[in-house]
């Protein structure tokens, strides 16, 4: 395996250039290392690289490598999270990517201590094996989040489909950012959402090109 600092100075390289293309920072790119396919030691190896904020998809991966690490680094809960479970990790994490139903939101407010940072997940190709809800709905939905104190809609999240040429999802990343630019323009107290969680190991470079600050890599990045 190659090692995690190699990894991460290509992808570093990569990041400024896609920044450069489109006269952007690359300040305003968080990086998010995906650590759900790997090891702890190749997650603290990750850290030991320079890594300071970790995304996993399930709550046993997730509470299995945050009992080592603690809080060393900021915490993405990524994946579909289902109701009965938020309760055993809402107070770890930082960062929930996954908010798409008002059902969860409202178990989320129930049981965190404090407001928690949350990306709504946006089915933007409408692929019926994603999460996520419809774009249309967006705005509504995040409307009726207002009435939960400790809910703070922080931006929007896709999860492009994988295809052989990342050129043919960009639309895809284009449709997100107009919808958060919609949301934004409300200007409502609960949802400054400012952010976008777009771009995956085959795709970050053309979603930051369309304006993701933050990017989710696994493969690429750590394994
Ligand atoms: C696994 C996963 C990633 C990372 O995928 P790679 O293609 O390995 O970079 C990003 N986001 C989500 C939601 C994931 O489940």
């Amino acid at each position: 395996m190659v090692d995690v600092a190699t990894n991460l100075s290509n992808i570093e390289e990569n990041i400024r250039q896609a920044c450069e293309n489109v006269n952007r920072d690359p300040e305003d790119i968080h990086l998010i290392a995906v650590t759900k396919y790997v090891t702890i030691e190749r997650t603290k190896e990750a850290i030991n690289a320079g890594i300071n904020n970790l995304g996993e998809n399930r709550n046993e991966g997730f509470l299995e490598k945050y009992n080592e690490i603690q809080n060393q680094v900021q915490w993405h809960f990524i994946g579909s999270l289902q109701s009965r479970k938020v309760k055993d990790i809402i107070n770890q994490v930082d960062f929930i990517h996954s908010l798409d139903r008002l059902s969860l939101a409202k178990e989320i407010n129930k049981r965190a201590a404090h407001p928690v940072n949350c990306f709504i997940q946006v089915n933007v190709s409408g692929e019926e094996s994603k999460h996520g809800i419809s774009p249309e709905e967006v705005i509504t939905f995040i409307e009726q989040l207002s009435i939960y104190e400790n809910i703070k809609v922080v931006g929007l999240m896709t999860m492009a489909p994988h295809v052989d040429d990342p050129e043919n999802v960009r639309p895809v990343f284009k449709k997100l950012k107009n919808l958060r630019d919609d949301v934004t323009k409300k200007s409502l107290p609960h949802a400054p959402c400012k952010w976008l969680s777009m771009g995956m190991s085959n795709d970050y470079h053309i979603a930051i090109e369309e304006g993701a600050t933050h990017v989710r890599i696994g493969s690429k990045l750590v394994g």
